[in-house]
């Protein structure tokens, strides 16, 4: 059965031996990864987490064939790969689709590509659009389809080859928290369900959550260089419920390999240091309060024992690990091993202008789904003008009765960086100025 592991006697599809990769020449060499063992077995649904930067994708694209290691063996079943892995098929956090070609055209491309006849074309094409639920769309558009149809698009076009392993990088992480946990559930579904004949999947993922959420083993990763530092089975029966506790354990239990010693808050709960995920929680700081913390580090020097920090700043430790927290998700500093560092945008933001910091803020939180949701909604609205309730109410599908909680805070950092505000009088959420959407 699926979900119950470690896996016995099952055939090893990818085996990573001593896998290294650098980019540049010499005297310039940069290490993306170095030396990864792994392997990955049928019916393994893995998860792979890991800060920015710390090689997940180009491990991707190395068993996929379109990177060649630079030292180190891939082999597939067993076989050493050459070329690209014909068995395997990747989808990305935002899947290119073609603009000029219809739902059904655009899943068929992949199949195109493999020679495969035009009958036998429509039959598998119109059988994966029925599968992740776009019947009715085939004739569709791009441009007519959310985001999150969209990516469904992507994962059909994926399947439809028929791949024995599924590659997934981020696939959820450019979606608004609803349509991303629908899809998470549907697919996790049709893996459970043996409704296609994929035989592995591996998923990268800055979310600890969503890994725990959907994966049997989680490989984690870190950076400089990438490597794989550890490995944990997730032996919870499926479905899974992020608010049960034996899954909020795991997610602790994750998140301590991840974050090394610091203690993860509850409000931290769902992304990796630094790297918002798509139903990340707001910590419960306020950004005067990252400022002031980002100050404080650039006077020590950029690097601070935790403790002296709380210390120096007159707060309890408790208290401080939400402001760490929440300067972490803005990639203003990094936690290792009970000292922070200010990154180099932490740096920056210190010594900025009051101006430049909010500009900074905006550039940041804008990256948090949340957030991000928030001010595009009302931009959307004619008026710039949206009842609190209209978004608590879709909060509370994400966060139940954190919900208020999670819209203040977002609030508050909205203020912060000027991009919408409250309106006490009429309960309402405002655009404050029209701001650029940065990329
Ligand atoms: P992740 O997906 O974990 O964020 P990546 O695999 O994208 O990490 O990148 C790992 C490291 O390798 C990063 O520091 C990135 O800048 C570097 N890198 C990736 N691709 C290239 C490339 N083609 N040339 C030079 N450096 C690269
Ligand atoms: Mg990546």
């Amino acid at each position: 059965m699926r979900g119950m592991v470690p896996l016995e006697g099952q055939e090893v599809l990818v085996e990573l031996r001593d896998v290294t990769k650098t980019y540049g020449r010499e005297p310039n060499v940069f290490v993306a990864i170095e030396r990864v063992n792994l392997r990955i077995q049928a019916g393994e649904f893995v998860g792979m987490l890991g800060p920015s930067g710390s090689g997940k994708s180009t491990l991707l694209r190395i068993i996929a064939g379109l990177t060649l290691p630079s030292a180190g063996v891939v082999l597939y079943r067993g076989q050493r790969l050459v070329g690209v892995n014909p068995h395997v098929a990747i989808v990305f956090q935002t899947f290119a689709l073609f603009p000029w070609l219809t739902v059904q055209q655009n899943v068929e491309v992949g199949l195109q590509a493999r020679g495969v006849p035009p009958e036998e074309r429509e039959r598998r094409a119109l059988e994966l659009i029925d599968i992740v639920g776009l019947d009715g769309f085939e004739s569709a558009y791009p441009r007519e389809l959310s985001g999150g149809m969209r990516q469904k698009v992507g994962f059909a076009r994926a399947m439809a080859v028929e791949p024995e392993l599924l590659l997934l990088d981020e696939p959820f992480s450019a979606l608004d928290v609803l349509s991303a946990e629908a899809l998470r559930g549907e697919l996790v579904e049709l893996w459970l369900g043996h409704r296609v004949p994929i035989r592995a999947i591996l998923m990268v993922t800055h979310s600890i959550e969503e890994a725990v959420l959907m994966a049997d083993r989680i490989v984690v990763m870190d950076k400089d260089p990438g490597r794989v530092v550890d490995e944990v089975y997730v032996d919870l029966p499926y479905p899974r419920h992020r608010k049960d506790r034996a899954f909020q354990a795991m997610v602790d239990r994750i998140y301590a390999v991840v974050a090394g010693e610091t203690e993860a808050p509850p409000e931290a709960l769902g992304t990796a240091p630094g790297i918002p995920g798509p139903t990340v929680a707001l910590p419960e700081a306020n950004m005067n309060a990252v400022a002031g913390l980002t100050e404080e580090l650039l006077e020590a020097g950029n690097r601070e024992d935790l403790p002296r920090l709380a210390e120096r700043l007159n707060l309890e430790l408790d208290d401080l690990l939400p402001v760490v927290d929440a300067a972490e998700i803005l990639g203003f500093a990094r936690v290792r091993r009970g000292d922070i560092a200010l990154t180099p945008l932490g740096e920056t933001f210190a010594e900025a202008s009051i101006l430049a910091r909010k500009e900074i803020a905006a550039g940041r939180i804008l990256r948090i789904p949340t957030i991000r949701w928030i001010y595009e909604e009302l931009q959307a609205d004619p008026d710039g003008r949206l009842p609190s309730g209209y978004f608590l109410e879709r909060l509370r599908a994400d966060f139940g009765e954190y919900a208020e909680e999670q819209l203040s805070i977002a609030i508050g950092w909205g203020r912060y960086a000027e991009l919408f505000s409250f309106d006490d009088a009429t309960d309402e959420l405002f655009i404050e100025a029209p701001v650029p959407t940065p990329r």
